[in-house]
């Protein structure tokens, strides 16, 4: 089913889960056994995340660095494909502008299509690592408007060659990714809601938030985006805490601020056992507050792990 329907079909706010692919080598077993621990509070749906490739350079035994393009966790769309036989939830595979051409795009929709998908995450990607900003491939897109152009293309039978006939139309319910602190190369909140309103008129029908630790954020962003005439689903998008050293890899990464009395909890905190159990609490009270709020779904960022996701399902839903 696709999103906008287990929304529209809600009585109340819904579960849903962010995961990602396993590292290339591990088999899927650890990401059932985290999926088997949060079935029982029935994910509307299951986010799973693309990676792009990365480059590495090793040692060549002759004084020189040789690079390496290697691809750390593929497997997107054979995930959701797994998912959804095992555990007959909707899956929705992220999809990104970073490495694909139109022609790389377009057959990719066709898989994900054929394996029974009905809904996509439409996202630019980041930069690669060890580039400092993002280069869309030559025939590809560069932002996520123009991803979200094609599948509305695919979705009206509009394919990349003209000559094609009697096509089948796809049809995917399209989300985008907004950012209540505003994406890190905007010049400011407003530009980012102008590209953000692009999105939706190009055709996306909801849109899952980046993190934050303070929910007056998400709340300013979405009377935003109501103002500036954004009027789809905006799901929140939540992350527990689990260790100390987030409090700067979170902000280095995602570009967000994490309000005084969390840094203050935590930073009185003397283990990661202890900052696990704050970063749960805080969530629970985040999730409360934005349930109350009657936001359509709750979505986590579990990076894979699953007991605070339980725990924080288990206290509010
Ligand atoms: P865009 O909407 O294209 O925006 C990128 C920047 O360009 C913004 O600053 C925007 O204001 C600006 N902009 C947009 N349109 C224009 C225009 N026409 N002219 C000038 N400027 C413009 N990354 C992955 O690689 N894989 C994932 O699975 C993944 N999942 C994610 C899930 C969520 C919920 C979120 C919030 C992010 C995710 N990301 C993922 C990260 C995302 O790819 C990055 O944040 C990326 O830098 C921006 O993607 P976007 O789709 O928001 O880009």
């Amino acid at each position: 089913m696709k999103v906008i329907e287990h929304i529209r079909n809600a009585k109340g706010t819904l579960f849903s889960l962010e995961i990602l692919p396993p590292l290339k080598g591990q088999n899927i077993q650890s990401l059932f056994e985290t999926m088997d621990q949060l079935m029982e509070y029935q994910p509307a749906f299951v986010d799973v995340t693309y990676h792009r490739e990365e480059y590495v350079f090793r040692d060549a035994g002759n004084g020189l660095l040789e690079k390496h393009v290697v691809k750390k966790r593929p497997g997107t769309v054979g995930i959701c494909a797994a998912i959804t036989n095992r555990y007959k939830v909707d899956t929705v595979p992220h999809i990104i502008c970073g490495g694909f051409s139109r022609q790389d795009t377009e057959d990719a929709l066709i898989d994900l299509n054929f394996v029974g998908i009905e809904n996509v995450l439409v996202l630019r990607g980041d930069p690669i690592r060890s580039e400092g900003r993002f280069k869309p491939e030559p025939d590809g897109h560069a932002y996520a408007t123009d991803l979200v152009r094609q599948v509305v293309d695919m979705n009206e039978g509009r394919y990349l060659d003209p000559d094609l006939r009697d096509v089948q139309k796809t049809n995917f319910c399209i989300g985008v990714a907004g950012y209540p602190e505003k994406h890190f190369e905007a010049p400011n909140l407003n530009t980012d809601l102008k590209y953000l309103k692009a999105k939706v008129d190009a055709g996306a029908e909801f849109i899952v938030t980046q993190m934050f630790f303070d929910n007056t954020r998400f709340f300013e962003f979405t009377a935003k985006c109501r103002e500036a005439g954004i009027d789809v689903p905006i799901i929140p998008g939540l992350k527990p805490l689990t260790a100390k050293s987030q409090l700067s890899v979170i902000p280095h990464h995602f570009h967000i601020d994490m309000p005084d009395e969390l840094v203050d909890l935590v930073e009185r905190s003397r283990n990661d056992a202890e900052v696990r159990e704050i970063g749960v609490q805080w969530c629970i009270r985040q999730s409360r507050e934005l349930k109350e709020a009657g936001v359509p779904v709750l979505h986590y960022y579990t990076m894979g792990k699953a007991k605070s996701t339980a725990e924080i399902a288990k206290a509010v839903f």
